[in-house]
């Protein structure tokens, strides 16, 4: 069980944590309060994005082989799932995880409008 942050008993399951998010956290049985895994917020997978894919795909390519892309993978996975259960359940603020989240949509849409223009338009 994992704590709440608002009330620090331990209401929430692995599946509560799993399942939540900042824009559709869990609510706590205890104080009724919205809590949710950090999941996204984390520096982690930002990171990973910027420096350990390039590293891999080019690791990938000097041997020729899909191993180094197959033992990242695990890594990462693994590295996913350590950190999932050591971050508390953390507080939601659901204005700012609304403006999060319409961040993230925009920088996808203007991803998506340059691939189209760079890729499928030419
Ligand atoms: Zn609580």
């Amino acid at each position: 069980m994992y704590s709440c942050p608002n009330c620090n008993e331990e209401t929430f399951s692995i599946l509560d944590k799993f399942k939540s998010y900042s824009f559709k956290p869990a609510k706590c049985v205890k104080c009724g309060e919205l809590a949710s895994s950090k999941g996204c917020n984390s520096a982690l997978p930002v990171f990973v994005g910027m420096f350990g894919v390039p590293v891999v795909l080019f690791v990938a390519h000097i041997l020729k082989s899909w191993a180094s892309i197959i033992l990242a993978l695990i890594v990462i996975v693994l590295a996913s799932c350590i950190s999932f259960h050591r971050e508390p359940m953390a507080k939601v603020n659901i204005e700012k995880a609304k403006n999060q989240y319409w961040l993230a949509f925009y920088i996808l849409l203007i991803i998506l409008v340059w691939l189209m223009y760079d890729g499928f338009l030419r």
